[in-house]
């Protein structure tokens, strides 16, 4: 290797000269982990190649939208028709109308939704749409919950309840974020304080039902069950965002998963995105009709996008969609998913590492810990130093993970059980030279 040249490095070189940090996006620059990022040349089922012709068994997936493999067949036909009959109009399409139909049999707790092409698009407009509905400012969100980079959520805690939390980025004015309380994770006295102090201001509670942007905690139920509670008690609208989880953990997002164990439970407002888009530019929110009736040009809620609903797009998004409706498709990726962690587990234990995992559908997490974490500072515990030895370890045997402790990861359908065992068999030899 040393003796001949490295694309990705001569790649992220010339990056860096004209993209800030080389990238388009913080995370890909491997700056928590160390080491020269991967540039990607081609990927396809499972699997992607690098700018040295090198073949790595993919665990991100594009951040989770990727659930299908690369290149999936049924997919590529799809998107190939679309840019035939155009790549972009700005007026309506059919194409946009079945996949809100679609959208809306598969998550019943929504009547309308709008499409737009970003997560962090469809959140902050979820919060405007929020903030418009009830005539409220404040919004509840969670440390260690990620939802786009709206200014008003680029928060951190504030030293206590009654102080409200500082911006976690430059550029972000104090104004800006003085609505926005920062809250523990899971922890059910400090949620009740909050209502209790704050109740009668409260537009919205914002959450990522299993969070995967603290690479894989879940809300516990009796947390979520009081989230539903208060916000129905104090007019406040309980929003998921399932950016991440929608169509990953289940067929039916997060919330059936916690319908599944409280009976009648919905959210008031749904954020989404990855898995809707296939990998092209697409996310959406949605409620109920008479909290969307209130965006313009119905209500005075405006937002708007000129590549919203694009064709191609959601010619990506219903053929992902459709494939994922088959029967048995969330059977088959959980068995497989299940069968990664418990062998990961297995591997950490022969060797010696303490190590907790978890997953739910197409999603899994794990910490060198040896119990799993239910909040932020929890998960912070996590020895970063030999997570950064795993993440090199499998990174060298051509298992690709992300390059960050908090990130959660994902298998596909593309994935097949030999895939799985290598995995496993590359992160025994990883443990045992860490
Ligand atoms: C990825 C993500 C977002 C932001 O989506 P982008 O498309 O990256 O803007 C928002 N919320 C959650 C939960 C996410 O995982």
């Amino acid at each position: 290797m040393t003796h001949t040249t490295d694309h990705n490095q001569v790649l992220f070189d010339r990056a860096k000269r004209v993209i800030p940090g080389g990238v388009n996006s913080p995370v890909r620059a491997f700056k928590a982990v160390g080491g020269t990022p991967r540039f990607v040349q081609r990927a396809q089922g499972p699997c992607f190649w690098d700018a040295n012709g090198r073949r790595y068994l993919d665990y991100i997936g594009s951040w989770g939208p990727m659930i299908l493999g690369h290149g999936h067949p049924a997919v590529v036909r799809a998107v190939q028709e679309a840019v035939l009959e155009g790549f972009s109009f700005g007026a309506p399409t059919e194409r946009e109308v079945q996949l809100a139909e679609e959208i809306l049999r598969l998550m019943p707790s929504m009547d309308m939704v709008r499409l737009v092409s970003s997560g962090t698009e469809a959140a902050m407009s979820a919060i405007r749409l929020a903030r418009g509905a009830t005539g409220r400012s404040m919004l509840i969100k969670f440390e260690g919950c990620y939802h786009g980079h709206a200014d008003a959520l680029l928060v951190k805690a504030g030293s206590g309840l009654a102080t409200f939390g500082n911006a976690t980025s430059a550029g972000v004015p104090p104004e800006v974020v003085k609505h926005t309380l920062v809250l523990e994770y899971n922890n059910v006295a400090q949620l009740e304080e909050a209502f209790g102090l704050y109740g009668k201001e409260i537009a919205c509670l914002m959450i990522e039902p299993i969070a995967g942007n603290m690479n894989f905690v879940r809300a516990s139920v009796p947390f979520v069950k009081r989230c539903r509670e208060l916000c129905t008690e104090h007019g406040a609208l309980l929003v998921f965002d399932e950016v991440m989880n929608g169509f990953r953990v289940a067929l039916g997002g997060a919330q059936s998963v916690y319908a599944a164990q409280l009976t009648g439970f919905e959210p008031d407002m749904t954020v989404l995105g990855k898995v809707i888009g296939g990998g092209m530019p697409l996310a959406a929110f949605g409620a109920r009709r008479a909290v969307m009736e209130q965006l313009a040009p119905l209500g005075a809620v405006y937002q708007a996008g000129t590549l919203s609903g694009n064709p191609v797009a959601t010619a990506c998004g219903l053929a992902t969609l459709h494939e994922i409706s088959k029967p048995g498709f969330f059977d088959d990726l959980s068995r497989k998913t299940r069968s990664l962690v418990a062998g990961l587990k297995a591997a950490a234990a022969a060797e010696g590492v303490p190590f907790s995992a978890d997953s739910e559908g197409g999603m899994f997490g794990f910490f060198l810990l040896a119990e799993l974490p239910s909040n932020y500072p929890q998960v912070m515990k996590s020895d970063g130093q030999r997570f950064n030895q795993l993440f090199h370890g499998l990174l060298e045997r051509g298992v690709y993970i992300a390059p960050a402790l908090y990130e959660a990861g994902f298998v596909s359908a593309a994935h097949t059980d030999e895939d799985i065992a290598a995995t496993v068999a590359a992160a025994r030899e990883a443990f045992r030279s860490m």
